[in-house]
């Protein structure tokens, strides 16, 4: 039997803006399973991010349930749900969200940090884990002293230092050049392929789906078609 990372079922989030209502996501059911790569594909406007922050608990649903290696997230509290964020999840944004006044280090020690880790073995794994984006050579600079790309590596290294089970990516190269999204795309797929993660990865073009194990079509708020790839080990 296979076991589910992510259960979303009957999912639905209005905004309100003014009297205005929007429905961003409307009967959106998916289930992910353990250590699969999901690909969300979809035109600007469709959902996409709206998604991955409710899967993250960042946002509540308007109706539905998701359920995170089996737990109902969207019963939580804040406090709850902060902690299990903590534990289970990873978000690599696409603006990367770096702490200006900390160096890539810092950056990468901080969820560690949440952890209560004591200082020297988050300065040796955060140190590891920037090695392993390639960027050795950088471990001192503010965020100020480099690239777009490594700067999102940096993002990269913060979000995989926990080996959280899922992890979620909105976008992570819409600032980059092309050369610089592929190195960026294969970095994220590698880390998580390696892990056995679950990795959702938000991105408007087909590269990525074309090696994801599912990838998910979202027009206007609602799953257009899934294809699922996937074949089960054993
Ligand atoms: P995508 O990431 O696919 O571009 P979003 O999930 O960001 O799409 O947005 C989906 C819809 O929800 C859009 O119409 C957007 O304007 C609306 N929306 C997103 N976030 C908010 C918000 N915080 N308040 C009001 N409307 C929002
Ligand atoms: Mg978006």
């Amino acid at each position: 039997m296979d076991k589910y990372t992510v259960e979303i079922e009957n999912l639905r989030k209005v905004y309100r803006v003014g009297d205005e209502k929007v429905v961003a996501l409307d009967n959106v059911s998916l289930n992910i399973r353990s250590g699969e790569i999901c690909c969300i594909l979809g035109t600007s406007g469709s959902g996409k991010s709206t998604l991955l922050h409710l899967i993250a608990g960042l946002e509540k649903p308007t109706r539905g349930t998701i359920k995170i290696n089996g737990n109902r997230i969207e019963k939580m509290n804040e406090r709850q749900l902060a902690l299990f964020r903590q534990r289970f999840i990873g978000f690599v944004f696409q603006s990367y969200n770096l702490l200006p006044t900390l160096t890539a280090l810092e950056n990468v020690s901080l969820p560690l940090t949440f952890r209560g880790i004591k200082r020297n073995i988050r300065e040796r794994e955060a140190a590891r884990m920037l090695d392993a984006v390639g960027l050795k050579t950088h471990m001192n600079h503010l965020p100020t002293q480099m690239s777009g790309g490594q700067q999102q590596r940096v993002g990269i290294a913060r979000a995989f230092v926990c080996k959280p089970t899922l992890m979620l990516a909105d976008e992570p190269t819409g600032n980059l050049d092309s050369k610089t999204t592929r190195e960026i795309k294969e970095l994220i797929l590698k880390l998580a392929r390696e892990n056995r993660q679950t990795l959702i990865i938000v991105s408007h073009d087909s590269d990525v789906a074309s090696i994801a194990d599912k990838t998910v079509h979202i027009l206007d708020g609602s799953i257009e078609k899934i294809e699922d790839n996937f074949i089960s080990e054993g």
